[in-house]
């Protein structure tokens, strides 16, 4: 029931109910929310607290799947290039969305349907869809890019309907080629597609954060503490941008996302299409299991992920990847696993890319000196985890700048 920022939704259905693939399961609760929709047909099994991946511990409604359950079909053929979105009205569009449950899927969860409201006061002036994955190992906005183009290319002409802003950038990293073909053909066969273009930003870590791909698109700088609406820019996901074609067009609720597996340490790679709610343990066998030098299992990429050690975590709407290292891969980041003393070297300081003092701010976090850590613009960390890979000293900076932002966040209540 919490896969979104703000409130958690609250389950609708009671345990020995029926429940059809698309059926509404948790309602939303308030503005800032999201529904949860059953992925398969079955019953409810228990409706309780369940491990997650963020919160430690969150409610969840438990499906025991019906055996006769069929997979989802994919839905990127219903859309062509006669595709127009002057059919539907922004209060159409926002409102299937809501419906949908579809929250930014690109990681940050935060409902879509409330950054797709037009608000005059601070109106969208450009829109860029954001296909730079950029971590190592995940593929899955690649290969939806090159398969699903048509879909994303529609999803991308609704987010501009719904804000009356024409100007729309496809954000492609210049080491995807193909993606950017297609896209570039697509726009040239979609006459409702004038306004759209390809941007190509350079390949490098983080170039997706969406203050690093504002700056790299348009040129403008995000201020420390505000959001993109702020300067006229709104940044949606290439899955984000699927699921709300699939929201207007097929009135489909947002039930399965497409996951990366990767690293050494899993038998079989592969992008998935899994139904939300999966329990990653069923991912990974599906997947050929765990190698014997698996060591650690990331939700999410190498650099931004976190891991866990309880495998019954569902996937959720915002998460795009499993990544299984080994020892050697490890290795390879950290000559040793021994946290030592932070050397002042400053080399945290010198990659941050939001320019932060990551160690000040991690010190003051580990601490639970949260005013301290918020002087130093803790919330504006955008989590890349570019601090914790260059240390030296093995400090673990951006699991502690994390932990001190949720725990801020829980203090003043938009988490549970
Ligand atoms: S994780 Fe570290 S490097 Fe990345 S934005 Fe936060 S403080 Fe800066
Ligand atoms: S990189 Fe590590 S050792 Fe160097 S200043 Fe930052 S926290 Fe200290």
């Amino acid at each position: 029931m919490s896969q979104h920022i703000g409130a958690p939704a609250e389950p609708i259905v009671a345990k020995k109910d029926s429940v059809s693939v698309g059926q509404e399961i948790g309602s939303a609760q308030g503005f800032v929310s999201a529904p949860v929709h059953s992925p398969v047909n079955g019953i409810v099994k228990d409706i309780a607290l369940q491990s997650h991946p963020v919160f430690g511990r969150a409610a969840a409604i438990i499906i025991a799947v019906d055996s006769e359950d069929k997979p989802q079909v994919v839905t990127a053929d219903k859309y062509g290039n006669d595709f127009n979105p002057q059919q539907y009205s922004a209060e159409q569009i926002c409102q299937a969305i809501r419906k949908a449950g579809i929250v930014g899927m690109g990681g940050a969860g935060f409902p879509t349907s409330v950054k797709l409201k037009a608000n005059p006061d601070s109106p969208i002036e450009t829109i860029i869809i954001n296909g730079c994955e950029c971590e190592p190992f995940i593929t899955c906005d690649y290969r939806m890019m090159l398969e699903w183009t048509q879909q994303i290319m529609a999803g991308a002409l609704l987010a501009g309907r719904a804000l009356d802003c024409g100007n729309i950038y496809i954000a492609i990293e210049d080491n995807k080629p193909a993606a950017a073909e297609a896209f570039r053909l697509a726009i040239e066969k979609t006459p409702a597609a004038a306004g759209t273009k390809v941007a190509l930003a350079e390949t490098k870590y983080p170039q997706g954060g969406e203050r690093q791909l504002i700056q790299a698109v348009t040129g403008i700088d995000v201020p420390v503490g505000g959001i993109p609406p702020m300067v006229g820019v709104l940044v949606a996901n290439v899955a984000t941008t699927a699921a709300i074609a699939d929201a207007v067009v097929l009135n489909a609720p947002l039930i399965y996302r497409v996951v990366t597996v990767a690293g050494g340490g899993i038998e079989k790679c592969g992008n998935f299409y899994v139904p939300i709610g999966t329990p990653v343990q069923e991912l990974i066998d599906f997947c050929g299991g765990l190698k014997s030098d698996a060591q650690k299992v990331l939700l999410g990429g190498p650099m931004m992920g976190f891991a866990i050690g309880d495998l019954s975590v569902p996937i959720t709407k915002t998460c795009g990847a499993i990544t299984v290292l080994t020892e050697k891969e490890i290795g390879n980041a950290k000559s040793t696993g021994r946290q030592t003393p932070c050397i002042r070297c400053g080399r945290c300081l010198d990659v941050c890319p939001i320019n932060l003092n990551p160690t000040r701010i991690a010190h003051a976090a580990e601490h639970q000196m949260f005013d301290v850590a918020e002087s130093y613009h803790m919330t504006a960390c955008i989590e890349c985890g570019c601090c914790s890979y260059v240390c030296p000293a093995n400090i673990e900076i951006s699991g502690h700048i994390k932990t001190g932002k949720i725990m801020v966040a829980r203090q003043k209540k938009r988490m549970p």
